[in-house]
C-alpha cells in the first residue's frame, strides 16, 4: 500500500504526516506579479509541528507564467467553473485563461494523492487556491480536507 505514496505513510518518518501548501505562504515568488510575499514563519513554524509541508502553486502547475494576469472569479466559485461551464477571463488581456486553472487544480490533487496528502492550507483570494477557487474544489471533491488561510 505503501507502494503508492512517494512518502512512507504509517508511520511517517517522523510522525508527521504530508500536508499541500500553497507555495507563496513560503516566500516562493509565484504570486501573480511576480514579488516575493513576506514568509509566514509563524505560521509555518505551527504547521511544521505536525505535518511534512509539500509547496504548489497550481497557477504555475497549470502552465501560466509568472508574472502572469490578475483574473478574479467574479462572485464565482471553483464549483461553478467545473459543472457550469464559468469562464475566467484575465481582465488584462481578455483571454481566457480558465483551463490553466483546472488543470493546475487537477495537478494539485495529483500531487496530493503521491504524496498521501489528506489536508491542504491554501491561499484565500485566489481563483485558484482559495477554498472555493478551482484547486480547492478539485481537492475537497477528492476527499482532502481544505483549510482556508488569509
Ligand atoms: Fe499562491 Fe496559490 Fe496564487 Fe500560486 S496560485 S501564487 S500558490 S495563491
Amino acid at each position: 500500500m505503501d507502494d503508492d505514496f512517494l512518502f512512507p505513510q504509517e508511520p511517517f518518518l517522523t510522525g508527521k504526516q504530508p500536508a499541500i501548501i500553497s507555495a507563496c505562504f513560503l516566500g516562493i515568488p509565484c504570486r501573480w506579479h511576480g514579488k516575493r510575499a513576506v514568509r509566514r514563519d509563524d505560521f509555518l513554524h505551527r504547521l511544521k509541528e505536525k505535518y511534512v509541508l509539500v509547496p504548489v502553486c497550481p497557477e504555475q502547475l497549470g502552465g501560466m507564467p509568472t508574472p502572469r494576469t490578475s483574473e478574479t472569479l467574479q462572485g464565482g466559485t471553483g464549483a461553478q467553473v467545473l459543472d457550469e461551464g464559468l469562464r475566467i477571463i484575465a481582465p488584462e488581456t481578455c483571454r481566457d485563461v480558465t483551463d490553466y486553472h483546472i488543470n493546475g487544480a487537477n495537478y494539485t490533487r495529483e500531487i496530493a494523492e503521491i504524496v498521501g496528502a489528506r489536508v491542504a492550507y491554501l491561499k484565500g483570494g485566489s481563483p485558484s487556491c482559495d477554498i472555493d477557487g478551482v484547486t480547492g474544489e478539485v481537492l475537497k471533491r477528492a476527499g482532502i480536507k481544505v483549510v482556508k488561510v488569509p
